[in-house]
């Protein structure tokens, strides 16, 4: 190696994130305290983190383009992007007369027969693509809004060949979020195949897939009692891998049913919801390397218990918590509150809560660049209205993210998302004005 000047051993970088009060790198678990740096600092070219370490070395250690953008986060906690694995966001109409009737003591039954999942789908089929690209945006907006970079997104209101694939082509409208389309067509028995759930299995599979394969990486099924037996849900899944789609499921939500056998069999990705997951499932799941996807909003909107989280870690099970954002059971995409619910109704400690909000996320949706801040990752991040993660659960039901950085171009300012895709150049940096006050915009 030849005699070189200093500057020449940095690491060339066309962005950089100074002025963190705790940069949490999510590089370690929770016992070990997330990889949080006091003072910590990083930096990004091309949209992938290429150096994390202490503000004081970053003079050294990184070469800044000229024209790179520079960001002080002036003395704020620093957290990867939120991964939330399970959402429905693709839908029409509003189902919020539904929960006044459900609190006054109205049966599932009874409200299926007023309406219920039904309007969901009577909605979504009457609407256009570009009406739910529409929808979908705003939603994108909020979850960015909330600190979440990259997020699942399901299909299954359409139910029919054409409006599945038209919920997945209007999820894939473009936007700064990172989604991850999966197709659940097998979500329930549309109203016109009542008593004949065999039937729309096999246009499921034999017509559904080949047409919504191309358009989704996933393939999910609602395997539950009153929704799809396991030998149905079976049918799907592997008709989905068989066209090349990877596998989930929501298993073990209702009652005991099998999913999460299921899962285990075939290796799934995750099996979601698990409330009645017993002994069994959870070392399945644990032996078959499936990550558990807790969702908590679900039983805060209905009422019921909450899934076994704690019983999942001392298993050694991975888990993910995710907001399960969906017009009937749970209308919130904001992971924050999902941290908030998970620590008080599941007993997670806030490391372990933010862990598998970020981390636990990107493995239920097997991906390797996102939910940490680690080299070689996307620089995906948020920056609270706070000096520290333990704000998170504590301070609950407001916004505590100002700021969200997505392949190291701002895409929320100050709480507003960037409207247009931030140009090389022009993205500011983020907040100059003074903080806002603490409660941000919930
Ligand atoms: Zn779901």
């Amino acid at each position: 190696m030849s005699a070189t000047s200093e500057s020449s051993s940095a690491v060339a970088a066309d962005f950089v994130l100074r002025g963190a009060s705790e940069l949490v790198t999510m590089s370690a678990p929770p016992a070990e305290g997330l990889g949080a740096i006091a003072g910590g600092a990083l930096a990004a070219k091309d949209g992938v983190i290429v150096w994390v370490g202490r503000e004081a070395e970053l003079p050294q250690a990184v070469d800044l383009a000229p024209d790179g953008l520079d960001i002080d986060a002036q003395g704020r906690c620093v957290l990867p992007g939120f991964v939330d694995a399970h959402t429905h966001v693709p839908f029409a109409g509003s189902r919020a007369a539904e929960y006044g009737e459900r609190l006054a003591g109205a049966s599932y039954g009874e409200i299926l027969a007023s309406g219920g999942i039904n309007v969901t789908v009577e909605a979504t089929r009457e609407a256009s693509e570009e009406e739910l690209a529409r929808l979908a945006r705003l939603r994108y907006d909020s979850m960015l809004r909330h600190g979440t970079t990259t997020a699942e997104v399901k299909s299954g209101y359409g139910l029919t060949v054409a409006d599945e694939a038209k919920q997945l082509r209007a999820a894939a409208t473009p936007h700064p979020l990172r989604r991850e389309l999966t197709f659940l067509g097998a979500h329930f028995v549309p109203p016109e195949y009542a008593g004949r759930a065999d039937d729309y299995i096999r246009l499921v599979c034999d017509e559904m897939i080949p047409a919504c394969a191309p358009l989704a990486r996933w393939c999910d099924v609602f395997c539950d009692e009153g929704a799809f037996t396991v030998a149905q849900a079976r049918r799907v899944l592997l008709a989905g891998r068989a066209a090349g789609l990877s596998l989930r499921i929501h298993a073990d939500e209702l009652a005991r049913s099998g999913g999460s056998m299921l899962a285990a069999e075939l290796g799934c990705a995750s099996a979601d919801h698990l409330i009645h997951a017993t002994g069994e499932e959870i070392a399945a799941l644990k032996a078959a390397g499936v990550v558990a996807v807790m969702l908590p909003g679900t039983s805060y909107t209905l009422g019921v218990e909450f899934a076994p989280a704690r019983a999942f870690l001392e298993a050694g099970v991975t888990i993910a918590l995710a907001s399960d954002f969906n017009p009937g059971t749970c209308d919130c995409e904001n992971l924050q509150m999902m941290i908030s619910l998970a620590c008080q109704g599941m007993k997670l400690t806030p490391d372990e809560a933010l862990h598998a909000a970020t981390a636990g996320g990107a493995v239920a949706l097997r991906r390797d660049d996102v939910g940490s801040l680690e080299v070689g990752k996307r620089c995906d991040f948020g920056v609270l209205v706070a000096e520290s993660r333990t704000e998170l659960p504590y301070h609950f039901g407001v916004n505590l993210v100002s700021d969200v950085v997505v392949g190291g171009r701002v895409a929320v300012q100050d709480g507003v998302v960037a409207r247009e895709a931030p140009a090389p150049e022009p993205a500011a940096p983020l907040a100059k004005q003074a903080f806002p006050d603490r409660g941000g915009t919930a």
